[in-house]
């Protein structure tokens, strides 16, 4: 049955949000961005068939430990500067989940790293005030990954309801409509031309770059995602 990923978001709360903890199962050097320190979150309020991640996603109860935004700023900085880095991320599950936890976090990053993060924008759609609170930092990029170019392959991608994927649409509106640095990606495999066609004409309403900027990625292919996508 196909679920909301708001009421999702509320249940996954309880188990990965403590005060303002959350839990994460890792903390990294990695090469992306040309090098950048990584934090490993738990919990999404997606169900993406080909997430990586997806041990922790789908037991959030059992991985991770709680950190407080200090310890979590302070392993990334440390991180940082011991690969000599200059970006620094949450990556793992979707950081947006704890939202003061995330603002602090971004809060105690000093302005010479550049914070990105990388969300799939549904908490960002649903909330015009997370925008507004991502706003303030000049050290911060948002990455919007858009699970499909319709509402139609978002559902089959995600197992989410339709309605869900506007969610995505309007976290870019509410990032541009707030001057926040922000681009949206996409699987090049869930784009064909006439699905990029019809997320063109939605993005352009908010402004045609987005579209222009629009990052095309590719699907890492493990085994489970394999089954995942015989089923689309
Ligand atoms: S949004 Fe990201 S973390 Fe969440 S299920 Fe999809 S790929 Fe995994």
């Amino acid at each position: 049955m196909l679920y909301d990923a708001l009421e999702r978001t509320k249940e996954i709360r309880k188990i990965v949000c403590r005060n303002n903890e959350r839990k994460y199962y890792r903390f990294r050097a990695a090469r992306f961005y040309g090098g950048i320190a990584t934090a490993d979150c738990v919990g999404c309020n997606l169900n993406c068939f080909y997430c990586w991640s997806f041990y922790p996603r789908n037991n959030p109860e059992k991985f991770g430990k709680f950190y407080s935004p200090e310890e979590v700023a302070k392993k990334l900085i440390k991180i940082a500067e011991a690969n000599n880095y200059k970006n620094v991320r949450i990556s793992g599950n979707e950081p947006t989940i704890c939202k003061d936890h995330l603002i602090k976090i971004i809060e105690l990053i000093p302005e010479k790293f550049l914070f990105i993060l990388e969300t799939n924008g549904i908490l960002i759609g649903s909330d015009e005030e997370y925008a507004k609170a991502l706003s303030k930092f000049k050290n911060l990029h948002v990455r919007v990954s858009l699970k499909g170019a319709t509402p139609e392959i978002f559902s089959k991608i995600t197992g989410a309801m339709k309605e869900n994927f506007y969610l995505q649409i309007k976290a870019l509106e509410n990032l541009e409509k707030n001057r926040v640095s922000y681009h949206a990606a996409i699987m090049i495999e869930f784009a064909d031309n006439e699905s990029q066609e019809k997320l063109k004409k939605e993005l352009d309403k908010i402004n045609p770059k987005i579209f222009e900027n629009l990052e095309f990625e590719s699907l890492m292919i493990f085994p489970h995602i394999k089954k995942g996508l015989r089923k689309l």
